[in-house]
């Protein structure tokens, strides 16, 4: 009886051992599918965590172990595509080179300077990436090759760059470099605007200073001088008078076009009805179209033209306009104004029959102190400034001007401002 027992329980335990190695061997096969699946990169994937003791526990550390990773790597992922978003909205070419001058990452403002449009450029050697570009390649592996924070700028043709090379460490005191990250900023436009302001400080300076040296002269003269008859006193102090009403004219121009420049198009803009502003210019100019015996022209298709402008800003327009033609017409000429709209412009043109502008400065009268004829434009009383604001104030409302001249013949100006 206890041998028939004995019997039993070993072939109970004999199946049970089998039946226990059987899952087991399963189990551990399904580990290993796992483990394969974590080598692929699937970073989702579960095993039971059925058994008890210690592989009960392996199998619950494996799914905490790939969960965590599966959120590091999410992580990752996310983190790397902020960095490419960023990198990409940057406007300067970025590129990281390794210590083997191999490309690590570029924006696409890279890509465009160095005309290389392929998607794989990770790895590829930076020189063979610049190859259209040779001076700035050789100018940036100049700086890389410093090994430490170097900075230059490039004038390539019409183009000049501003090139900063920064070495990559692992730790900010390393010694080993192990790569760089290259920035490269076009500062064309930034430089033509440097050299702008800078011409026009100087153009200021000397503006201002003639009629105040010229000014100063005449006052030491009268005051050091007793026997001046009164003739010639009131001669100097009609000079001094002249000088002081230039100092302020230019003044106010100078002040105008730094306020149109300061405030774009933050000024306030209302409807302007442009024949009626047109008439009040024409009333503040009449002086001096009698005074040159000239025969002034408004033409207006209808009375109620408007645009949306600035009043003040408009009148000036007019007024430069205007007064240029009155100013280089010839005594007992015309000038002749017409407004007329469309759909989609409304078109102010004023024309004379004056001394003309040669061809080959017709495009720069329109820069800040450019004039054909210095000498004349003071003599009548010009700062040079007038059509540099006319300028600023037509590309504020979006319109664009056209000039017309011909030597001798006469000048037309055409603005066409949109609705
Ligand atoms: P200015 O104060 O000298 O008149 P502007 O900026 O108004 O300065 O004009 C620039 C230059 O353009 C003038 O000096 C002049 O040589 C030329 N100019 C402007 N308008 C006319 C015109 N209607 N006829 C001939 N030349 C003109």
């Amino acid at each position: 009886m206890i041998m028939n027992i004995l019997v039993f329980l070993l072939a109970a335990a004999t199946i049970l051992i089998g039946q226990y190695a059987l899952s087991l061997r399963s189990y551990l096969k399904e580990l290993g599918r796992a483990y394969d699946k974590v080598a692929k990169g699937d970073y989702t994937v579960k095993v039971k965590e059925s058994f008890s003791g210690d592989l009960g526990k392996a199998g619950k550390n494996f799914n905490l172990m790939t969960k965590d990773i599966y959120r590091n790597v999410e992580t990752l992922k996310d983190r790397n595509s902020e960095l490419r978003a960023i990198l990409k909205s940057i406007s300067n070419a970025i590129i990281a080179i390794d210590k083997d001058q191999n490309v690590l990452l570029m924006n696409k403002t890279a890509k465009n300077i160095f005309n290389y449009h392929e998607p794989d450029y990770e790895g590829k050697p930076f020189e063979m990436i610049a190859k259209d570009r040779k001076s700035l390649l050789l100018c940036i592996l100049d700086l890389f090759h410093k090994r430490e924070r170097a900075k230059t700028q490039l004038h390539l043709g019409n183009i000049a760059y501003k090139i900063n090379v920064d070495p990559i460490r692992l730790n900010d005191n390393d010694k080993i470099v192990i790569g760089a990250i290259v920035n490269i900023e076009d500062i064309t436009e930034k430089i033509k605007l440097e050299t702008i302001r800078s011409d026009f400080v100087a153009n200021v300076t000397h503006e201002l200073k003639t009629p105040l040296t010229s000014i100063n002269g005449f006052v030491e003269t009268l005051k050091s001088n007793d026997e001046i008859d009164n003739e010639t006193r009131i001669k100097f102090l009609d000079i001094i008078e002249a000088e002081s009403n230039r100092l302020k004219t230019l003044i106010d121009d100078i002040l105008i076009l730094s306020f149109i420049e300061g405030n774009k198009n933050h000024y306030p803009n209302e409807k302007v009805n442009l024949s009626e502003t047109i008439k009040e210019c024409l009333n503040l100019v009449s002086e001096s179209v009698k005074d040159k015996n000239i025969s002034l022209d408004f033409n207006f298709v209808k009375d109620d033209i408007y645009l949306r402008a600035n009043p003040e800003l408009m009148k000036q327009l007019i007024l430069n306009l205007v007064d240029n033609a009155i100013k280089y017409s010839k005594e007992e000429g015309f000038v002749k104004l017409n407004l007329e709209e469309d759909e989609k412009n409304v078109t102010f043109s004023v024309e004379d029959d004056g001394i003309g502008i040669p061809s080959g400065d017709v495009d720069r009268i329109f820069e800040r102190f450019y004039r054909v004829d210095k000498a004349r434009s003071k003599k009548v009383g010009g700062t040079g400034l007038g059509l540099a604001i006319v300028k600023h104030i037509v590309l504020n409302l979006n319109g664009n001007i056209k000039v017309q001249s011909e030597i001798d013949k006469g000048s037309k100006f055409i603005i066409e401002f949109p609705k």
